[in-house]
């Protein structure tokens, strides 16, 4: 999960200063072909892109502040895909238009064509990760978890269609959906994934070269194999999936392990490290941690696009190395 956080202060949902106690979760999808998180998220922070319009939802506009999520998920300026937090986790939101606003944490999904299997591939799985990270928040199961259109037939929910008239064209589900988000609470572990030895970071995209002789599963990998560079396209703990060298040509692969890969230089690959933030961290204290130097936190905040010094619990830094 590529999870940030962009309070929408100038929110009229935000400004009402309700809380509730979270008791489920409610999957949105936003109705519209644009996927870019700049429609709703704002103003820009070096990441999202500016919204020319200013009609994002961090605005007095009327119209613009009558509705509130949690969280959006779409892309970045760059095309890659992260989450926003919008507003507190226990802060009453205005999203379902019936009692859920009162027990649920509500997100949206920012919609595209819906024909893009590739995007939504991407945002369902950020989705699954979100939802997890929330449930190990709220003490929450993924039966905690349903989609606008089932909060409707519960009768907690204005009459929309979200998320059913989209998952299904990419054969997804709410019951796939909550499946994996179990899968994930017991015992899975969400990308990117760091080399414990060389403390670098390998992730979906990356081009690398395999270091080690044996793939996840104990057999022996060719030579050939080793003598290449390969895109990682999947990551998930210890294990990446590799299936595509650098002339683009496919082969079906067994796992390997993270530990076993190098980054190509110059490929644009990270050398970043990942500190997950502990309850108590300050930037200048994990600037000391890892870069032996409180004043370097500035060097932690630029590679991060933070643009202020606040950091959360559970929130993802990457670190230089
Ligand atoms: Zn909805």
């Amino acid at each position: 999960m590529n999870l940030h956080k962009l309070i929408l202060t100038a929110n009229a949902c935000y400004k009402a200063g309700e809380k509730i106690t979270v008791k489920g979760i409610m999957v949105h999808s936003t109705g519209a072909n644009n996927p870019w998180l700049k429609r709703y998220v704002g103003p820009d922070d070096g990441l999202l892109g500016k919204n020319i319009y200013n009609n994002h939802w961090n605005t007095y506009h009327p119209g613009g502040s009558e509705v509130c999520v949690h969280a959006f998920i779409g892309k970045l300026n760059d095309g890659t895909i992260a989450t926003y937090q919008t507003l507190p986790w226990n802060h009453r939101g205005w999203h379902a238009g019936g009692s859920a606003n009162d027990t649920h944490i509500g997100f949206e999904i920012c919609e595209d064509g819906l024909t893009d299997k590739t995007y939504f591939d991407k945002v369902y799985k950020e989705a699954v990760e979100l939802c997890a990270y929330l449930c190990k928040q709220y003490g929450l199961t993924e039966q905690n978890i349903i989609c606008h259109n089932e909060g409707y037939k519960k009768g907690i929910a204005s009459n929309h269609g979200d998320v059913m008239h989209w998952f299904p064209k990419h054969g997804k589900s709410m019951d796939t959906f909550r499946a994996d988000v179990k899968a994930l609470l017991s015992g899975g572990t969400s990308e990117p994934s760091t080399n414990p030895d060389t403390g670098t970071t390998i992730k979906t995209g990356d081009l690398v070269k395999i270091t080690g002789i044996k793939y996840y599963g104990g057999q022996t990998i060719p030579t050939w194999v080793r003598n290449q560079n390969w895109y990682v396209q999947e990551v998930s703990g210890d294990r990446a999936v590799i299936n595509k060298n650098e002339s683009g040509t496919n082969a079906i692969m067994s796992p390997v392990r993270v530990s076993d890969l190098a980054p190509v230089s110059g490929s644009g690959a990270t050398t970043y490290r990942v500190h997950t933030v502990a309850k108590g961290d300050t930037l200048w204290g994990i600037a000391v941690k890892y870069l032996g130097s409180g004043s370097r936190y500035k060097e932690i905040k630029t590679l991060n696009g933070l643009t202020s010094d606040t950091i959360f619990s559970g929130q993802k830094l990457k670190i230089p190395n």
